[in-house]
């Protein structure tokens, strides 16, 4: 079981990586894990005293209870206003351990132009496939989560699902691991960005449905077998990104 600060610095680290990776403007966004008593998170804090995302140290994440209230911290962070984003999906959802909420440019575009984000590729990248056909749901109001009936609405539009879009704003991963959510961040910003750019270059096709068939029933037989070593090797080689 990780200690308190190694929940927190493991949180600030993923901020680190998506900052680094532009999936979200300057200040804007947080990550949050669920510590092991199940009654508190550690959440990236904003305020005076904070810089962006992408330099996100420890100090920066804060210890919340799931009403939303700071329980630990410094005087200058501040619970972010959408921490209802957070503490409602915990209790919504008993196997979410992590989640991230980030503003992604390309993602966004996607949702204010109501385009989908197809499955374009495979082998390219299978997890990001597995994250697209599993379904992603978008939440359609463009207003602030920042009260408790928000975060149940968008915990509601979120369902049973790994990422939800939301609408004219950003997006909201959820993991069983910090590392697990921000991963899915990350593959969802790239499944945007590869449609995005596939549009511009012309008309993009979905993978062959034979293909697509192929690719589920393998899934299940993986599945089965447990563990992802490959997600483990991904977030080494992000963490080594951000520190450039
Ligand atoms: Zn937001």
């Amino acid at each position: 079981m990780p200690t308190d600060l190694e929940s927190r610095e493991l949180v600030a680290q993923a901020c680190r990586v998506l900052g680094s990776m532009n999936l979200t403007k300057a200040a804007t966004g947080h990550i949050s894990c669920l510590a092991d008593d199940g009654k508190r998170i550690f959440i990236r804090g904003r305020g005076r005293a904070e810089v962006g995302v992408r330099f996100t140290t420890v100090e920066q994440v804060i210890t919340v209870d799931l009403d939303g209230n700071k329980i630990d911290g410094p005087d200058g962070i501040a619970v972010p206003i959408e921490v209802y984003i957070h503490t409602r999906l915990y209790r919504a959802r008993s196997d979410v351990r992590s989640v991230v909420h980030v503003h992604p440019s390309t993602v966004v575009l996607f949702t204010i132009c109501g385009k989908d984000i197809a499955p374009l590729y495979g082998a390219y990248d299978p997890s990001s496939l597995d994250l697209i056909l599993d379904g992603i749901p978008t939440y359609d109001r463009s207003v602030l989560i920042d009260d408790e009936q928000l975060g149940d609405d968008l915990a509601a539009a979120l369902g049973s699902k790994r990422v939800c879009l939301m609408r004219g704003h950003g997006i909201t991963s959820v993991g069983a691991s910090v590392e697990d959510a921000a991963i899915r961040a990350i593959q969802l910003n790239e499944a945007a960005e590869m449609n995005y750019q596939a549009h511009l270059l012309g008309q993009p096709r979905t993978i062959p449905e034979e293909d697509l068939k192929l690719f589920l029933e393998k899934k299940r037989q993986k599945d089965a077998s447990g563990g992802s070593p490959r997600q483990a090797a991904a977030w080494r080689y992000y963490v080594e990104l951000s520190k450039g």
